[in-house]
């Protein structure tokens, strides 16, 4: 006897990176930030104590509501803190798209997109990216001609990593008629960094939500932290209804607050990962891995075949070195591989250029 509502029977979950517990991996595989959080952080943690614990913290985490309302220039009201950047997901999707509403998004992207896209029970609008991997002109058109109530777009994209301008967002959020949502998880690392900012663009289009996180940028994948931008008329629906009374918890919100005033510090290992990524890709180009160009802190390196992505992956794997192999179409034949540090990319090149192993 089964007791799950169809579209939850009748749908597979969310595959997630492999996290191993072995120590020694080179894991080059889910895109965290090589670098340790900043010692503001550490600080923070270690003056957490157990009695802290006892009472509930700040349901709306209003301490980092304002620091981050301070850091992009805005208003603490157009901030909603999350538990990860996933949690903005899911709760954009049950505040904006009913069930056997349709949900847009762009094809390849982030797959857990159509796994919550499943769990509301929404209709899903891919639309696939042309062959250069830009948007195709119509997306707009696409999904507005098929009632779309929501959009997810990544930018940086994943897994390519380019980056599409901030102008052609804003257009698309002006046409759009649903609500359009750029998740912006690998932003940190676009280069120049003041090349792309999507921030001051809320205070014109209240249907545009834009996902940050502490994951990548803030190395602080294991905390679960993340917010939402917008206009307030936007995140109010999702502050005060459909969210979780005490989403997020003390501990995170303490330690989310001590990475954000300590931002210069994250931003030390924003400029190492640029660096290490244009140097990788020029390695990784000599090895006949080609990689698209990539604002991001991953590279989508070209391999000879698919069975060529596969057996590469294996043997690394097999080596101790994590890479992200996707059995899909359009990424079959390529490896998404994480800018590491120095050390742990030239291991990486050493093993794909057949030098040890
Ligand atoms: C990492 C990531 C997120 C958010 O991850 P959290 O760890 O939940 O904050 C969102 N979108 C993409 C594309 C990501 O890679």
């Amino acid at each position: 006897m089964s007791y799950e509502r169809h579209n939850i029977e009748s749908m597979s979950g969310y595959v997630p990176g492999e996290q191993p517990t072995a120590a020694d991996v080179i894991k080059l595989n889910t895109n965290e930030n090589p670098y340790p959080a900043s010692a503001a952080v550490a600080e923070a943690l270690a003056a957490i104590r157990v009695e802290d614990l006892r009472r509930y913290p700040s349901p709306t985490a209003q301490r980092f509501r304002q620091l981050a309302a301070a850091y992009h220039g805005l208003d603490s009201d157009n901030i909603i803190p999350t538990n990860g950047g996933d949690e903005l997901l899911r709760l954009a999707i049950t505040t904006f798209a009913g069930p056997g509403e349709v949900v847009g998004i762009a094809e390849p992207s982030y797959s857990l997109y159509p796994v919550l896209t499943e769990v509301q029970d929404c209709r899903l609008q891919p639309v696939p990216l042309l062959d250069d991997w830009t948007l195709p002109g119509n997306f707009t058109a696409v999904l507005n001609d098929a009632g779309a109530r929501l959009a997810i777009l990544v930018n940086p994209h994943a897994p390519t990593g380019m980056l599409m301008p901030a102008a052609a967002l804003r257009e698309i959020a002006r046409d759009f008629h649903g609500v359009l949502v750029v998740d912006e998880a690998y932003v940190d690392f676009v280069d120049p960094p003041q090349h792309y900012d999507l921030t001051a663009a809320v205070r014109e289009l209240d249907n545009l939500l834009l996902l940050r996180t502490l994951s990548k940028g803030f190395s602080l994948a294991g905390l679960r932290f993340g917010y939402g931008i917008g206009a307030a008329s936007l995140l109010a629906p999702m502050m005060f209804k459909t969210r979780d009374s005490y989403n997020t918890d003390f501990i995170a919100q303490q330690l989310a607050c001590a990475a954000i005033e300590s931002v210069d510090q994250a931003r030390l290992s924003w400029d190492r990962v640029r660096q290490e990524r244009q140097r990788l890709a020029a390695e990784l180009a000599r090895l006949e891995m080609p990689c698209l160009p990539s604002q991001s802190n991953f590279l989508l390196a070209q391999c000879r075949s698919a069975a060529d992505a596969r057996s590469r992956y294996q043997k690394l794997k097999h080596d101790g070195i994590l890479v992200r192999y996707f059995d899909q179409h359009r990424l079959q034949d390529k490896l998404r591989i994480t800018v590491g540090t120095p050390e742990q990319n030239q291991l990486l090149l050493q093993h794909l250029a057949g030098q040890v192993g």
